[in-house]
């Protein structure tokens, strides 16, 4: 079996040896070969043949206060905080509830035989990014790397330690940069490469859930998803039902930063964040999508959240991290039929006072208003944009997405 990659590098699969041998790819998730080569890509072809899914979402439990746990996937593009959400430490506020990590990346879900959605995560750790990793964003991810961790393209210091930007304490004063040249606080580049990571396994992680490793995975209640967009999208929203839900799935889409495409941000389609990772057509795995409906019995509810939207000085709405807990909450709460929603064009959003948000300093209603509201000019914008993708899935797009797009012009 062959795989290409986005960057059109050949990786080949040999079935009979058991190996898959990488040519000239030098992206890291395409060196670890177990990873986005064979979980996502040729998993995703086996799971078209054998009726699962293999995907690029992060599993977590929720527990609240009660006990009760409830399991979550999302799929978010890279660089849109899967491994931050995958591993949230909640605000102090909301007492009693609790984040166990499943899976960071990469889900393969298939049917049980309750007829529910069971997710496992077939890594065995975490390939995450350095920079701006510190105990403040992610203090799970700080003990995690403090032991059994590579790290590639990160600062070296004189006593042999790695340090990178946004770690925790002062710079040093002085190190060798990632490219091994000496690097000062002076220095016009960065010590650490953006994009450099740590590799560590899954055991050191202090929020593992128990039941990580259990073959028969865990079962699914909702599936999220979500990427980067500074306007347009709302903070969260829960599709009207599964097919719907893959709609909103299909058509998402992450802002590229303005340095990538030089100039203003520009929305790069990026369905269920499987574009770069999925082994075959496109338009045919929206069709597995909908037809897994048929061997799921109790299909996960779907949401689409969005923590980037800004206002017109360019900040962010909504404070992100920890924080998104309480948009966890309120989709749990949806999964066990225990909040309201109110029904808008898009689908269900969080009632006047469904949303949690005690303690949230600073967060009036009117910013809650604002990062919720939903705007015809932009939508019109945005299902315009859509055009893009559906014309060049066309020959193999499912009818009943054109359809769900239809639907959603005639409610707004
Ligand atoms: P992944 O590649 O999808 O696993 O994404 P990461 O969890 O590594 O996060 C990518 C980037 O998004 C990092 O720079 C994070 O600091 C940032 N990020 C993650 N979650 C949030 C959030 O809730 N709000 C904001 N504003 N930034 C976030
Ligand atoms: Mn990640």
């Amino acid at each position: 079996m062959l795989d290409v990659n986005p960057e059109r590098r050949y990786i080949a699969h040999f079935p009979k040896d058991n190996a898959i041998i990488s040519v000239g790819s030098n992206y890291g998730g395409n060196v670890l070969l177990g990873k986005k080569c064979l979980a996502l890509r040729i998993g995703s072809y086996l799971g078209k043949q054998e009726g699962w899914f293999a995907e690029h979402m992060l599993v977590l439990g929720v527990e609240a206060p009660t006990g009760e746990k409830t399991y979550v996937a999302a799929a978010f593009p890279s660089a849109c905080g899967k491994t931050n959400f995958a591993m949230m430490v909640p605000p102090a506020h909301l007492k009693g509830w609790k984040i166990w990590t499943i899976g960071d990346d990469i889900a393969w879900m298939r049917a049980g035989p309750d007829g529910r959605l069971y997710a496992i995560n077939p890594e065995a750790g975490y390939f995450g990014v350095v920079p701006g990793t510190n105990s403040k964003s992610n203090p799970a991810a700080v003990q995690m790397i403090s032991r059994d961790t590579i790290f590639t393209n990160v600062a070296l210091t004189p006593d042999l330690d790695v340090w990178w930007e946004g770690k925790d304490g002062p710079p040093p004063k002085e190190c060798l940069d990632w490219r091994g040249n000496k690097w000062t606080p002076e220095s016009l580049e960065k010590a650490a490469h953006p994009n450099s990571r740590f590799t560590a396994p899954m055991t050191n992680n202090p929020l593992l859930a128990p039941e990580a490793n259990d073959p028969r995975g865990v079962p699914i209640s909702a599936i999220i998803f979500g990427g980067r967009r500074s306007d347009t999208m709302p903070l969260v929203y829960q599709a009207f039902n599964w097919v719907h839900g893959v709609y909103v799935g299909a058509t998402m889409g992450s802002e590229m930063t303005a340095a990538a495409v030089g100039g203003a941000g520009q929305v790069r389609r990026d369905p269920m964040a499987m574009l770069p990772f999925c082994g075959y057509h496109m338009g045919d795995y929206f069709r597995h999508w909908i037809n897994m409906h048929k061997t799921i019995k109790h299909p996960p509810r779907i949401f689409h959240v969005n923590w980037f939207r800004k206002n017109s000085q360019g900040e962010f709405l909504w404070p992100g991290f920890g924080e998104n807990m309480r948009v966890l909450k309120w989709i749990v709460d949806r999964c066990h039929a225990r909040t309201d929603a109110e029904e808008t064009a898009l689908g269900w959003v969080p009632g006047p006072k469904s949303l949690d948000l005690t303690g949230l300093h600073n967060f009036t209603p009117e910013r809650l208003e604002q990062v919720q509201t939903i705007r015809e000019d932009e939508w019109r914008r945005e299902i315009l944009m859509q055009d893009e993708l559906f014309m060049k899935l066309h020959a193999r797009l499912p009818k009943e997405l054109i359809f769900q797009r239809e639907l959603l012009l005639a409610r707004l």
